[in-house]
């Protein structure tokens, strides 16, 4: 019989590098980099909500710890330590380790450290929680975007809710396309180096998991300004782009969950160190509208300045 401890001391315990104490003891001592604040976040997966019961476990463990990465990076925050809540219905090795493999993986890449958690049994479900580090005052704000801001937006919207759309049967993906769409929805990559570059060039940021519109909203709700998207400047994805149900690709490109791109605001004399960041960091960054004043909503116009008219808003979980 593998017992709880037995999971956490064999799946779950790495040699604590930058963590003062990691897993073992009632409590993990951390010790944050002076002049730095600490940016905390959690999020929580859960099977038949966030994720299908028979999910791939690597995938699974690079997604619990993907989600919260993406939160730090709209913060601009750099990623440091993360905990790891989880229940299991039982103890299958097979699929721990695979989970373990997948966190890990991630992990590495950004020289995260899991430092504690709980085990428990119970219907799978997973809670990350992710610490790191951001300079006193230097943290992008959602109540910090001006009216006059450019609006950017990393990366392309919609994959994900495309895949989604098409693991449910309402779209048929197929090829390079459909591995594509996958790939976005199960193993997410967090902006984690554009977030830490934009301090001190973006006013404001936040990370798109539950839709662009919505998500944008809640900058614009905070900042108390509202926002002119030009449709044709939003980037699509060759999936998007060439999706035969066109209410559906509009649908996931603008209310779609689960992209993880970063929405973010800056001056408009910031254009020039933004392409020059484009480039050293290979990441696709389209300029795709304007904060103005007024209320906070979003109007989407086209390129002659006529207003488009778009679908409901984003993903909610108590809608
Ligand atoms: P306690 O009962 O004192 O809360 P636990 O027995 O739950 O402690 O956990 C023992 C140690 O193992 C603690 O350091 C805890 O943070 C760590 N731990 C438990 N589950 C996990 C997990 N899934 N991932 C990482 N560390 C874990
Ligand atoms: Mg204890």
């Amino acid at each position: 019989m593998t017992s709880e401890f037995d999971i956490v001391r064999k799946y779950f315990t790495r040699a604590a590098k930058s963590a003062v104490l990691g897993v073992g003891d009632d409590c993990a001592l951390l010790s944050p980099d002076p002049g730095m604040l600490l940016a905390v976040s959690t999020d929580m997966l859960l099977a038949g909500t966030h994720f299908f019961p028979d999910a791939d476990p690597a995938k699974l463990g690079h997604k619990a710890l993907a989600v919260n990465l993406s939160d730090l990076a709209a913060m601009g925050a750099g990623p440091r330590w993360a905990t790891l809540a989880i229940a299991l219905p039982e103890a299958d090795e097979k699929w721990i380790a695979a989970f373990a493999q997948g966190f890990f993986r991630l992990a590495a890449r950004f020289g995260v450290e899991l430092v504690g958690g709980d085990t428990t049994r119970g219907p799978l479900a997973i809670s990350v929680t992710m610490m790191g580090e951001v300079p006193r005052g230097l943290a992008l704000k959602r109540d910090a975007a001006l009216a006059g801001d450019d609006i950017w937006l990393s990366g392309a919207t919609g994959e994900a809710a495309l895949a989604l759309a098409h693991l449910k049967g309402r779209v048929k993906l197929e090829g390079a396309v459909r591995e594509a769409c996958l790939a976005r929805l199960h193993t997410p990559e967090p902006r984690v180096a554009l977030g830490s570059q934009l301090r001190g060039l973006a006013h404001s940021a936040i990370d798109v998991s539950d839709g662009l519109l919505a998500d944008l909203g809640h900058v614009l709700e905070a900042s108390d300004v509202g926002a002119e998207l030009v449709w044709e400047k939003l980037p699509r994805a060759k999936a998007i782009a060439d999706c035969p149900d066109k209410a559906l690709a509009d649908d996931c490109l603008l209310a779609g969950g689960d992209d993880y791109e970063l929405v973010f605001t800056a001056s408009t004399g910031k254009r020039g160190q933004i392409e020059a960041l484009r480039k050293e960091l290979g990441i696709p960054l389209a300029l795709i509208g304007v904060a103005v004043g007024g209320d906070p909503v979003v109007s989407l116009r086209d390129a002659r300045g006529e207003l488009v008219s778009f679908p409901r808003k984003g993903f909610d979980h108590f809608a």
